[in-house]
């Protein structure tokens, strides 16, 4: 690094322009942004306060994640009752009951993409009141590491509690794709810098005072130059990662291997047949620590992950469960985006099952009902709000071929809205006749310029012929009285330029 790049560098010599440039001591604050201040204050405040009142019991915390997340029952209870652990622990030890010796329940979570591993922690963390921060293993190798990037996620906490540093102490970090910084032993000589990850996670998974300015951190670096400019003077403050809860997770593509590899080696003596047990998905619950550290984790990091836990593949049944049942379903979202609109939305459970179906085939978990649900109703979602669909259903159908689907729907709201018009012109033949004496008819052709220049300008039937024709009542009666006749009959022309037309008609009947 050149010196003249040195983040120490940079920070010491903005802070001497600093020192040159602003009067020292603290400004005056106006009142209104006190209150605000005052408000957020009270507010983190009693965060704090229901946090370090912790009394949830792990069944209580497993029904809240039974309202969103489906499946994964093992997983619930298992995190449920960690979690209990883990802020029962912050309680008491906040309280100056600390117990000696205890284990940081930190967690590791096994399972494909998309079946809730990331909702399952999101939810935790909402329903304690605790900041939430979720990054990827990868992020940290990719850029290449160096030791402030971990921490980072450290920072990203009090970011997420507004500033708070008291309450972004409880918070939780989740960080996927773990497996991507796993270096196996066979491969020396590979990107080592997985394992250079593992142990800066290994040291903020501790005990550990993470600095919350970053030196490389230009906004934090501002932050200290107002500090400076309000106190004389420079903090350095620092957050203790030791209530942090950390929670990994991956896919561990692999890993199965490895467990079948020594459950058979350790079977061999005792003549047991293995394959039952190594060709279940149950695999991943048989991994031990062993499986972990030949998996190409260092020891400690696998150590301060104590509590393990598997999360399973959605089948079809799951994800028709997810959208019906689940009470963050994707569906209640899209049934806000059309009432928005007036639009009401029903499905035909056929269409739900086709839907889970579909999402089935993409393997990518729950987020596979995103991509159908995404294409199913990208061009409902554009099409409707300026149709007259205020009520739908959605049928299978619509969901194998949308296109097609919305084509039907809007062909059998056109023929629809075509009968109410032909009705609308009915009713008003009758009422013309009612109010001025004279008989009028609309032939084919009227008929079909109506419908059409009403469902184009999108007008309301009786509203349109009444002005249309407003003045049809008092020249067709000058008509009669010079040329009386049966009825009157209405052509195209008569919609597409009605004055002009009566206006020959009347002079015709004068003329003549
Ligand atoms: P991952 O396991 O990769 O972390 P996520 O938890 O991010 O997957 O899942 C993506 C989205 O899919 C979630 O936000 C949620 O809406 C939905 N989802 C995934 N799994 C479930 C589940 N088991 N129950 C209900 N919804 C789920």
């Amino acid at each position: 690094m050149s010196e003249k790049s040195d983040p120490e560098k940079i920070q010491k010599e903005i802070m001497e322009a600093m020192k040159r440039m602003m009067p020292q001591g603290a400004p005056a604050k106006n009142p209104e942004s006190q209150k605000v201040e005052e408000e957020k204050e009270d507010k983190q405040k009693k965060k704090r306060e229901h946090i370090l009142a912790f009394d949830r019991k792990p069944k209580d915390v497993k029904r809240h994640l039974d309202r969103y997340v489906i499946k994964q029952e093992e997983a619930k209870r298992v995190l449920a009752t960690a979690v209990c652990d883990h802020y029962n622990y912050v309680r008491d030890s906040e309280r100056g009951n600390k117990l000696q010796n205890y284990t940081k329940q930190n967690i590791l979570m096994l399972g494909p993409t998309g079946v809730g591993k990331t909702y399952l922690v999101k939810s935790l963390a909402e329903l304690i009141g605790v900041p939430f921060v979720k990054a990827d293993a990868t992020k940290f190798s990719e850029t290449g590491y160096v030791g402030g990037d971990v921490e980072d996620l450290i920072r990203d906490l009090v970011h997420q509690a507004e500033g708070d540093v008291e309450l972004a102490k409880y918070g939780m970090v989740y960080i996927d794709e773990i497996d991507k910084i796993s270096t196996p032993s066979q491969s020396m000589g590979r990107d080592v810098s997985g394992t250079g990850v593992q142990r800066g996670l290994l040291k903020i998974m501790e005990d550990t005072d993470v600095p919350l300015r970053a030196q490389n951190d230009i906004q934090s670096q501002i932050q200290a130059m107002f500090e400076y400019q309000q106190k004389g003077k420079l903090t350095k403050p620092t957050l203790n990662t030791r209530h942090v809860l950390f929670i990994v997770s991956g896919a561990f593509g692999g890993l199965e291997s490895i467990v079948a590899r020594r459950l058979k080696s350790q079977a061999a003596g005792f003549n047991v047949d293995t394959r039952r047990v190594v060709e279940a998905s149950a695999s991943w619950r048989l991994a031990s620590t062993a499986d972990f550290i030949q998996y190409g984790f260092e020891p400690e990091f696998v150590g301060r992950l104590p509590v393990r836990v598997v999360c399973d593949h959605l089948m079809e049944e799951d994800l028709y469960r997810v959208l019906t049942s689940s009470e963050g379903s994707i569906l209640r979202q899209y049934e806000a985006s059309f009432r928005a609109y007036g639009i009401n939305m029903s499905f035909d459970d056929m269409a739900l099952w086709e839907i889970a179906k579909q999402a089935g085939r993409e393997e990518t978990g729950a987020r596979g009902l995103l991509t159908v649900c995404e294409r199913t109703f990208r061009d409902l979602k554009f099409e409707f709000p300026s149709s007259h669909v205020k009520d739908f259903t959605l049928t299978p159908e619509m969901v194998v071929s949308p296109k097609e689907g919305l084509r039907a729907l809007l062909r059998e709201e056109r023929t629809k809205r075509e009968t109410e018009i032909q009705a609308a012109i009915d009713e008003f033949e009758r009422t013309f006749l009612a109010k001025s004496g004279l008989a009028i008819e609309f032939d084919q052709s009227a008929r079909e310029a109506v419908v059409l220049k009403i469902i184009e300008e999108g007008q309301e039937s009786v509203a349109f012929l009444e002005q249309l024709l407003s003045n049809y009542a008092y020249g067709l009666g000058l008509i009669q009285k010079k040329k009386p006749r049966d009825k009157f009959v209405l052509d195209a022309q008569v919609i597409h330029h009605p004055n002009s037309v009566l206006d020959a008609w009347v002079k015709d009947s004068y003329e003549t």
